[in-house]
């Protein structure tokens, strides 16, 4: 589904070690029993077509689907989440053929947009609305794309198995009443299982995410019924995790229609192409005396460095491992003499305190409100035990992190050379229950996240946080010269005067 780029929101299911390695262990078993360019023997692959039916050919199949959607988006406090409708309408024909039509709203929403997906032989399509122009998708993102489309109908599940076949499919029954499938799917390793008379019931994929370790994508069966020589599922539970958010979708199927004409699984006419791999060239800059800037384009966020005497203070960790990583890299390789002695983060998005075990790998202490302490402890609990980052090589199982939580809603720390004080402005934020924002006094500078500014057809102006953030700053009674800010970066100023901040949010509040 799609959500408003000022929507989106946080955090995968924290799996435990234990369920993990099971799955770990049951594929690895079955990957063993065959070379990875071995093919599965017919009657195998037959018990395999069997559990979903054959696809229509000449024509469509449609399945309908209505239900209820959890979403943990970029929300108040870590793990909230809000309800949505949805409504799912996919059509499938051979050969390998299918369209999504996913309608979600809530009951706040005058309106509803229904998103588009196109699977096209290897091509993934999409649009976010109709009559808006379809782009091509890549990588993960089309990977769940084609997740949530194959797991709905299982006779595509099954055809899109047997694309394996040869490279490194393997499985077939493990007892009188399971047999499970596994392959080297786009996003991790993947399981089919089908029931004792070849039902499919559960589709699951272990995946590596850079930020929230192994989590399991799944899509449950919950009862079946043959239809047209078909099985379809009765309901469905879905566990979805794209980048930067987390959801679990539950429903119900409506109905099925067959002889659909195959018209509506047409090539757009015009199709944008995938957006180009971003900049990932990390970029450092002095904003202030003793204040750096490190740009990371490709996430487009903006991180600070605080340069004490013998140490630095880092504020914003962008959105993941990888990003995290590099923000440390540029660090160590400008400072080599001064580590990152404590790292904080103006809120729990993941564009802000999605880059933390990087730094709690390097014993970096953690400021932050204590009502976000359990979170960061949960991040630096998180399971890497798949792919291990630098946190989990070094603290297998878990690490229990320094954190050194704000009194009264402040942090201060000086030195002779530089000095910060983070603020909690809270529900000043309009955006979360608890946000920091970063005052550099002797440079009259303040940091904050994502509550100030952004440019919009080529002119800057105020965002509708911006006047809450100005009030705690009064009520603060702090007068900043100038601003800079995390989120938007790109095609923005690095920094705005306050007063110029101001102006705007006035030109904003006029009626
Ligand atoms: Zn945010």
């Amino acid at each position: 589904m799609h959500f408003a780029n000022n929507l989106p929101t946080l955090r995968g299911r924290h799996w435990p070690a234990a369920a993990v390695l099971l799955f770990v262990f049951a594929s690895a078993a079955l990957a063993q029993s065959a070379a990875p360019t071995a093919v599965l023997a017919p009657a195998n692959l037959a018990r395999l077509a069997r559990g979903g039916g054959p696809l229509p050919e000449g024509h469509a199949v449609v399945v309908r689907y209505e239900g209820a959607l959890e979403y943990e988006g970029h929300y108040e406090r870590p793990h909230a989440t809000r309800a949505f409708h949805s409504l799912r309408r996919v059509a499938v024909a051979l050969p390998f053929q299918a369209r999504q039509d996913w309608t979600t709203w809530s009951d706040d929403d005058t309106a509803r947009t229904t998103e588009t997906t196109l699977l096209l032989g290897g091509r993934v399509l999409r649009r976010d609305a109709a009559g808006t122009p379809f782009r091509e998708l890549r990588g993960s993102e089309a990977g769940d794309a084609v997740f949530a489309i194959v797991s709905a109908v299982p006779a595509l599940a099954a055809a899109h198995v047997r694309t394996w076949n040869g490279r490194g499919l393997a499985g077939g029954p493990r007892s009188s009443f399971q047999t499970q499938y596994t392959w080297p799917d786009s996003l991790g390793s993947a399981e089919w299982d089908l029931d004792a008379v070849d039902r499919p019931y559960s589709y699951a994929v272990l995946r590596d995410d850079p930020r929230r370790g192994a989590v399991v994508q799944e899509a449950h069966i919950y009862g079946a019924s043959a239809i047209g020589g078909r099985e379809w599922p009765d309901s469905l539970r879905s566990l979805g995790f794209p980048a930067d958010a987390a959801w679990t979708l539950v429903e119900h199927r409506i109905a099925v229609e067959d002889n659909v004409p195959l018209a509506e699984l047409a090539a757009p006419d015009r199709v944008a192409p995938a957006t180009p791999a971003a900049d990932t060239t990390a970029r450092l800059s002095a904003i202030a005396p003793g204040v750096w800037a490190v740009v990371l384009p490709d996430a487009d966020t903006r991180s600070l460095a605080v340069e004490f005497s013998d140490h630095l203070v880092l504020l914003e960790t962008s959105c993941d491992n990888i990003h995290g990583e590099r923000l440390r890299a540029v660090l160590r390789a400008r400072f080599p003499g001064k580590a990152v002695r404590f790292v904080s983060f103006s809120h729990h998005h993941p564009d802000y305190a999605g880059g933390l075990r990087p730094f709690l790998a390097d014993s970096a202490e953690v400021v932050c409100a204590g009502a976000i302490a359990p979170f960061v402890d949960e991040v630096a609990h998180a399971n890497f035990s798949v792919v291990p980052d630098r946190l989990w090589r070094l603290f297998p199982g878990g690490f229990t992190p320094r954190i050194d939580t704000l009194q009264a809603g402040r942090w201060r720390h000086a030195d002779a050379t530089n000095e910060l004080v983070a603020l909690d402005i809270g529900a000043r934020s309009n955006h979360t229950d608890h946000y920091l924002v970063f005052w550099l006094p002797r440079q009259h500078l303040l940091f904050e996240g994502d509550l100030g500014f952004a440019t919009v057809d080529g002119s800057l102006r105020a965002s509708s946080r911006a006047g809450g953030l100005l009030r705690a700053m009064d009520e603060a009674k702090l007068v900043p010269q100038t601003v800079a800010q995390s989120w938007p970066v790109n095609g923005n100023p690095v920094t705005v005067p306050y007063a110029t901040l101001r102006a705007l949010a006035a030109e904003r509040a006029k009626p």
